[in-house]
């Protein structure tokens, strides 16, 4: 997880006062800015609003929750269509088409592989998984495997063994479901943050850009790499700096690479997608964070990507953007 801090600049003084509201969500935190309240909506109904929503997404795609809707279907074994809400068939239909566009870099049925780095719901000690343990996991992964339909929505395994990690989607897909919501109450503009991954609509009544910090990726410290100015886009930052653990001193991330059973090892430090939607922006983030500085950037310039790699050199950190990623002000 990445912690980006949301910067309001300007905009003080009536009616300008913005409404923030914190909570927790999906096993992290979320924060909202919000101007233009309509008439009839208190803050005390927009907190409870966007609780009820955040625990909704909860109840569909948690793995902590054993009732979950996620977690239901990773314990069904069996290969016929498994009756899912229309919610998580989406998901799981965007997350397979990231999975074609990244060339399986994004594989949100990688579960087995984070449970047995540790990184999941069954926790385990941090001890590095044999050779023969990866190999058994690595058997049950492939979004190939999983298939969707939506009328009515359901899931099918090609295999029973077969288990889902949104982890790297759904805090993506809270956020725009709690952007919904908003809209949908009619607040006019806004911007949600959980858990690093961002999503703003419309303006602020000073009509200037929301101006988002990207984190410096390093973790013994808190600082700002850059400010980027965002206008009713989404955008998710991928790391592998904060979220590891460490043996005989080499790090282990969090993110495993589909392709080796891995978690990944290369330079590339943090990925910034903007997008229109969270969960695309998420999805696409923890992708090209797969991909490594190369076959990332290549990628991202390929398919028009707008992104922000962060890539460490001998001598500090190199940045490279692609594609519209917005103009942002170098933090240093
Ligand atoms: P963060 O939690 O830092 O925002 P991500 O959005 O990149 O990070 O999600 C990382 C999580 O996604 C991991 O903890 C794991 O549960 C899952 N994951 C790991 N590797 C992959 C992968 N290759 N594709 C999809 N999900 C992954
Ligand atoms: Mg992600």
């Amino acid at each position: 997880m990445l912690l980006l801090l949301a910067f309001l600049l300007g905009g003080c003084g009536n009616p300008a006062d913005p409404v923030r509201l914190q909570g927790r969500a999906i096993g992290t935190t979320y924060s909202i800015v919000a101007y233009g309240l309509p008439d009839g909506l208190s803050q005390d109904d927009l907190h409870k609003g966007v609780d009820q929503v955040v625990a909704d997404v909860n109840s569909v795609m948690s793995l902590f929750k054993s009732d979950s809707e996620l977690s239901r279907f990773n314990a069904y074994r069996g290969e016929d269509w498994f009756p899912v809400s229309k919610e998580l068939a989406a998901v799981v239909q965007e997350a397979k088409d990231v999975n074609r566009i990244t060339g399986g870099a994004f594989d949100i049925t990688i579960a087995p592989l984070v449970n047995l780095w540790g990184f999941g719901p069954d926790k385990r000690p941090e001890v590095v998984p044999t050779e023969a343990e990866i190999k058994a996991a690595m058997a049950d992964v492939g979004s190939d495997l999983v298939e969707v339909r939506f009328d009515p929505p359901a899931l099918k395994k090609l295999k029973p063994g077969i288990t889902l990690d949104l982890a790297a989607i759904a805090k993506g897909h809270c956020v725009d479901a709690v952007s919904s919501w908003l809209k949908i109450r009619g607040v006019s503009g806004f911007m949600v943050e959980i858990g690093g991954e961002i999503r703003t609509s419309g303006q602020k009544p000073d009509n200037t850009p929301w101006r988002i910090a990207v984190e410096k990726p390093v973790s013994m410290e808190r600082s700002v790499q850059a400010l980027i100015s965002l206008s009713g886009q989404s955008m998710a930052t991928s790391g592998d700096y904060r979220n590891y653990f460490e043996i005989d001193g080499k790090r282990y991330s969090h993110i495993i690479d589909p392709s080796t059973g891995r978690p990944i090892t290369h330079t590339l430090v943090s990925v910034s997608v903007v997008d229109e939607t969270c969960s695309r922006a998420d999805a696409f983030a923890t992708g090209l964070t797969v991909l490594g500085p190369e076959r990332g950037i290549a990628l991202a310039k390929e398919c028009n990507l707008s992104a922000f790699f962060i890539v460490k050199t001998p001598d500090g950190l190199t940045e490279t953007a692609t594609g519209d990623f917005p103009q942002h002000e170098k933090m240093n």
